[in-house]
């Protein structure tokens, strides 16, 4: 059952308790009220007739020092028409409760007269042929006798209201239930347009369309679930978005390794069979031998780095705090003389949190490349400076340069812009996808800046020892391990 029809009938339930119980609750408050007044009408009558009777009484001739049945009955005859038009309607007993007079239509129930006595006057409703009565009950003093007097006075008018009210309210009642469910069926459905968008939502999502997002039609609670719901799309979408890409990456990664491996395995393959196959003269023989041999050792390094990518991967470092004299040291002893480049290394003392070994793999591969980059006797400039977030090295060379689209793929494994130039320089496209992965791991990030034809800037920034800092103000001293954002 939709839950908007729940909460409609469910309103209709406590609408109908509630209009039935208050109309039901009304109508009798109106009934009773108007039975005590005719009770209290009746007993007024029985006062009228009771001194009537007393004063008829008086009237007897003085012979009789008691009054007899039969002038009993004259009186009551008497006090019944009561001179008018209409009948009252009474009943006189004597002294033994023997009936002395009785009106027509009277009811002969002694109920009322066992429970009256002289100091007792009674009254109670009777039913007689679906016409409804107060009858009361009280005592005559007459000429040395106490007689019982009961009167009946017709009260079925108040019934008959009460019926009639029963009635005009049933007709309300289900008037407003019809109202009112009409009216709630208008309300419930606006009070759960937020679960229909919900729901909406989350199939357009189960069909695919993972953009999809719930139209928010309130500010309360739903509302505030709308909004936790989109929130929770959004979060799974770029969660589904980044899987993707990863799925994609690994694929790409694998295609490209496939790729990688083919190549040298082709030649290889190639020279060997020509080797096995013919004689070769000893010039061709070599040179031979020669290309399976540097072959061979492109894969065997291309084979390392993967293996260094994935170890760093999953390496847990141990940040220490080294100097930038030892790094700058290390990359110049590495690369003095070697190449036949113009180094120049500039730099300021400082001491950075870093992984020594991990780090200077980094700058050496950075540096690497830029040699790569450049022409024979290019400039080479390796930068260390401190800045507001922390140690910055650049590595900048003014070589071929990398174009704009390029940018964002040098970093994946495999990538080379210039595939035969890179192999040609023993590159297999791992050296930065490795410097990336070091840098996570130190959680900072390379930044490129490069323009075709003019050069490349590879930089990143690591954390710095902030070295204790006298405070003017106040004369403390304050020492932090570790300062700087990357
Ligand atoms: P490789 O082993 O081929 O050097 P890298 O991952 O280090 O692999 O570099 C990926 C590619 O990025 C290189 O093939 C080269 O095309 C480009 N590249 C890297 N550094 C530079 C640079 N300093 N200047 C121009 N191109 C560069």
């Amino acid at each position: 059952m939709k839950f908007s029809l729940k909460l409609l009938l469910c309103t209709m339930m406590v609408l109908a308790t509630a209009l039935g119980f208050s109309g039901y609750y009304f109508v009798n408050y109106v009934f009773e009220t108007s039975i005590a007044r005719e009770a209290q009408q009746a007993l007024d009558d029985d006062s009228i007739l009771r001194f009537a009777f007393e004063t008829a009484a008086l009237n007897v001739p003085a012979k009789y020092d008691m009054l007899q049945d039969q002038t009993v009955e004259q009186i009551a005859s008497n006090l019944e028409t009561g001179g008018q038009n209409t009948r009252r309607m009474l009943r006189l007993c004597d002294e033994q409760k023997n009936v002395l007079y009785m009106s027509d239509g009277f009811v002969a129930d002694d109920g009322l007269l066992v429970q009256t006595d002289e100091s007792t006057r009674t009254w109670q409703v009777v039913r007689l042929d679906n016409r409804f009565y107060i009858r009361t009950g009280s005592t005559v003093n007459a000429l040395n006798r106490v007689l019982y007097l009961e009167t009946m006075r017709n009260v079925s008018e108040v019934f008959e209201e009460r019926e009639l009210g029963f009635k005009v309210y049933r007709r309300v009642t289900i008037l407003m239930l019809f109202l009112g469910a009409l009216i709630m069926h208008f309300i419930s459905s606006w009070l759960t347009r937020p679960i229909r968008q919900l729901t909406k939502a989350t199939k357009h999502m189960a069909a695919g369309e993972y953009d999809y997002r719930a139209r928010k039609v309130s500010n309360d609670e739903l509302g505030q679930l709308t909004k936790d719901f989109n929130r929770m799309a959004e979060a799974l979408e770029n969660n589904m978005n980044e899987l993707e890409a990863q799925i994609q990456d690994r694929e790409d990664f694998v295609a490209a390794f496939a790729h990688e491996l083919k190549t040298p395995l082709t030649s290889i393959i190639g020279y060997a069979d020509m080797l096995r196959s013919r004689k070769l003269d000893e010039e061709k023989s070599f040179l031979s031998a020669n290309y399976i041999y540097t072959e061979g050792k492109r894969l065997e390094a291309m084979s390392l780095r993967l293996l260094e990518i994935i170890v760093t991967k999953r390496q847990k470092i141990e940040m220490q705090l080294i100097s930038t004299d030892s790094l700058f040291d290390y990359l110049q002893n590495m690369f003095a003389g070697e190449r036949e480049m113009d180094f120049c290394f500039s730099r300021e003392k400082a001491k950075v949190w870093a992984e020594p070994n991990l780090i200077k793999t980094v700058l050496v591969n950075l540096v690497d490349n830029a040699c790569k980059a450049s022409e024979a006797g290019g400039k080479i400039e390796v930068c260390g400076s401190c800045t507001e977030n922390g140690y910055r090295f650049d590595v900048r060379d003014y070589g071929i340069g990398i174009d704009n689209k390029e940018l964002k793929n040098i970093t994946k494994a495999f990538y080379m812009v210039d595939k035969s130039r890179s192999r040609s320089k023993n590159g297999a496209g791992l050296g930065l996808a490795l410097c990336v992965e070091i840098l996570y791991l130190h959680k900072s990030r390379l930044k490129i800046a490069s323009e075709p034809g003019k050069g490349s800037r590879f930089s990143f920034v690591l954390p710095m020892e902030i070295k204790q800092q006298e405070n003017a103000a106040d004369g403390t001293a304050q020492e932090t391990k570790a300062g700087g954002l990357i």
